[in-house]
């Protein structure tokens, strides 16, 4: 381990205790102070967008800047002011009713802060998978540790400055490094772990916070369908899923990972993707709005599936574009039929590639679904909406859209997490802030309670009440 590394690990565990303190000071933060927290992330948010758009092009080379803006700045936006305008009432505590036999009193449940909160996040939308769980931990009374992705410097270091310029460490802080930094992040106490990144990192997170009994929300990834169903235009279909799919250059958790069309229409629907994409990106190698791999590890990655799908006698269909020169583009994908057994159909592609084979029926669609691990979100399109709730009854994921993709992921009253193998848990909007909170149970009794009647020695009113 490096001498960096072994410092910030010791930064690290300073700043826990000075946290698990000062939570100590104040357990259950007033509204007044969490609508504070609110604003001030919405303040960093507003007041510092250039700098977020320019801290993600240089961490992935070329970077949309309407992407940062849409994706990581509006989102935040819209956040933040869904929290605000919610806050009280999730806040309030939840009558609940009591049986007979234990009546009269009142019951209730009383959401309070966890704690300390850890949250660790990717890079791949470096700036909202961080900034989007804080504002639930702040909003639910919590204070927060941050270990966001090694991947993308530039974003870590402005987000730690950022935040300081809001919120003293004891608050909410920032801990820099890669894995091993993470690593020891997770063997930590905390009141609750957020974990954002791949399913084989998920395990180890989840297996580090088990000797704390740390409560885990593990927002995982995965292969997401697109089930077409025979009724859709393939012109259609294509418009969305160019959207879904080549946003971020497919470094998108939500993506649609593999279409499965329609017996004899994978190479129609191929090409409405590729000829949208052609009118998005006219030329996908200079346009500022189609943005560039991350790393060198995931660009020779995401090259080396192409050639294998190749090499197995996959048809590849590639939009028009000139030459990249330096940036570590890769044009717009279309692969049809590549082999089962080949990695873009085995893995999360996590890039440009979008695969489609064939079905031949949506009973076969789902089959082929449902014999795959559980995936974080489903889109199934269909003219018909019962042939498309048909496809919800039969097959199991995190979130779905019909006819279109990713949506689902902007409404904040919408729990987001994953199922199985893409995570447990959720977040965002009432779901996050209950992620964040214990639900308290309270009863609460008169001084004089008929339960004292039911106690030894047992007798006839014992009998009356309890013995039946
Ligand atoms: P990753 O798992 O490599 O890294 C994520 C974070 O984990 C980084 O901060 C990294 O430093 C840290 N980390 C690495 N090794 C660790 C260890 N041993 N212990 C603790 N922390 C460790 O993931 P990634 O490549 O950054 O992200 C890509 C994956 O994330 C994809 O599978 C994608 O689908 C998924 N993802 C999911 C969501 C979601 O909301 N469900 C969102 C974005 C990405």
């Amino acid at each position: 381990m490096s001498d960096t590394d072994t410092k910030e690990i010791e930064r690290m565990n300073q700043l826990f205790a000075a946290q698990k303190a000062a939570f100590e000071t104040d357990r259950h933060r007033a509204y007044e102070d969490r609508l504070r927290d609110i604003d001030a992330i919405a303040s960093l948010n507003a007041k510092h967008k250039d700098a977020i758009k320019d801290a993600a092009a240089a961490d992935f080379g070329v970077r949309s800047r309407c992407e940062t803006q849409l994706s990581e700045i509006s989102y935040m936006r819209t956040a933040a002011e869904h929290t605000r305008r919610q806050l009280w009432s999730w806040m309030q505590k939840k009558k609940v009713s009591i049986p007979g036999n234990l009546k009269p009193g009142k019951a209730y449940i009383r959401r309070e802060p966890i704690g300390v909160v850890g949250i660790i996040s990717p890079w791949n939308y470096p700036y909202q998978l961080a900034f989007s769980p804080i504002l639930a931990a702040l909003a639910a009374g919590c204070r927060v540790m941050l270990k966001p992705s090694e991947y993308t410097p530039n974003m870590s270091e402005l987000m730690k400055s950022m935040l300081a310029e809001e919120f003293d460490e004891d608050h909410v802080a920032v801990v820099l490094g890669g894995p091993d930094v993470g690593q020891a992040f997770t063997t930590i106490a905390f009141d609750h772990l957020l974990y954002t990144g791949s399913t084989q990192v998920g395990r180890l997170v989840a297996k580090a916070a088990a000797e704390n009994l740390t409560p885990v929300t593990l927002e995982l990834g995965g292969k997401s369908p697109v089930i077409v169903a025979d009724d859709f235009p393939s012109e259609k279909a294509g418009e969305t899923l160019a959207f879904g799919k080549f946003m971020n250059a497919g470094q998108t958790c939500i993506a649609p990972d593999y279409v499965l069309a329609p017996e004899g229409r994978s190479r129609t629907i191929a090409d409405s993707i590729i000829a949208r994409v052609q009118k998005a990106y006219p030329d996908w190698a200079t346009d500022e709005d189609y943005t560039a791999i991350v790393s060198d590890k995931h660009y020779e990655r995401l090259n080396g599936l192409i050639e294998e799908a190749r090499a197995g006698g996959a048809e590849i269909l590639q939009a028009e574009g000139g030459d990249p020169g330096n940036a570590r583009k890769i044009a717009p994908t279309v692969v049809l039929n590549p082999p089962e057994d080949s990695g873009l159909m085995q893995e999360e592609i996590f890039g440009p590639v979008l695969p489609i084979v064939e079905h031949n029926g949506l009973e076969d669609a789902m089959k082929r679904v449902n014999a795959r691990d559980r995936p974080l979100a489903l889109y199934v399109y269909s003219k018909n909406k019962k042939t498309a709730r048909s496809v919800i009854e039969g097959t199991i994921s995190g979130g779905t859209v019909i006819n279109n993709t990713m949506l689902h992921y902007a409404v904040e009253d919408l729990p987001f997490g994953g199922v199985g193998a893409s995570g447990y848990g959720a977040y965002h909007g009432e779901a996050g802030f209950e992620t964040f909170t214990h639900a308290r149970a309270v009863f609460e009794a008169p001084v004089w309670h008929p339960s004292r009647l039911i106690q030894p020695p047992y007798g006839k009113i014992f009998d009356a009440v309890a013995n039946k």
